[in-house]
């Protein structure tokens, strides 16, 4: 995935590079696990979250599927008090 484009990338002799843009990598990305930092969670009809990055989220179809998303590490980071062990 690129980080920016998503599914966009193509493969050959090793090499990455995305159709869109100007990146390439000099390995093949696609096999490897997604390097890039997670920060949405796709969240499907059963409510299961699948946690991906920026690129994997425009893969997703993330803009023409707003609703769906939602971005929660941020959430978290603000704390959440449900996510508390708790205390005796
Ligand atoms: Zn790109
Ligand atoms: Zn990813």
């Amino acid at each position: 995935m690129c980080p920016e484009h998503g599914n966009t990338l193509i493969s050959s002799a090793g090499r990455t590079g995305c159709r869109v843009c100007p990146r390439t990598w000099e390995h093949d990305r696609q096999s490897l696990p997604c390097p890039e930092p997670v920060r949405w969670v796709l969240v499907d009809q059963d409510g299961v979250g699948q946690r991906v990055c920026d690129g994997h989220a425009v893969a997703a179809g993330v803009k023409v599927s707003v609703g769906v998303v939602h971005k929660t590490l941020a959430a978290a980071a603000e704390g959440n008090p449900t996510d508390q062990s708790p205390t005796p």
